[in-house]
């Protein structure tokens, strides 16, 4: 009998580190997934550039025209075009300067690029223009 828990025991044991060993992978590939524009399918950025700002990696807000936007936090974005002059004007992250980021294939706008003073840099990214496949 205590045999027979212990063997259960053990196949207990070997059937949590398979599960963690799949999980890891998981995760692994999901970081290194590129996300793509959703208009024409240019390589903008990957998963695993994103990043917290003020707390949060996604961020819902509203422009001045009443437009809300879903945006993720994304160190850098590659596939990205800057365009316009950086201006603090109805900033969502006080402190940071904003201009556009548009794709750098099509031109669609994707989000905007922010910089604060001290001369750190992100990205804030239209969660629904962009698309993994
Ligand atoms: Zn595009």
């Amino acid at each position: 009998m205590l045999f027979v828990e212990a063997l259960a025991f053990k196949e207990d044991e070997e059937r949590e580190s398979e599960v963690v060993t799949t999980t890891q992978e998981e995760e692994q590939a999901e970081e290194e997934e590129v996300l793509h524009c959703f208009n024409c399918g240019n390589d903008i950025t990957s998963k695993r550039q994103r990043m917290t700002v003020q707390d949060a990696h996604e961020h819902t807000f509203m422009n001045p025209g009443g437009f809300v936007f879903h945006i993720g936090c994304f160190r850098d974005a590659p596939g990205c075009l800057p365009a316009g002059d950086y201006t603090e004007a109805a900033t969502w992250f006080p402190g940071c300067a904003w201009n556009y980021s548009l794709c750098a294939s099509c031109h669609m706008h994707l989000g905007w690029a922010y910089r604060s003073a001290d001369g750190s840099s992100f990205y804030g990214l239209i969660l629904d223009r962009l698309v993994s496949f």
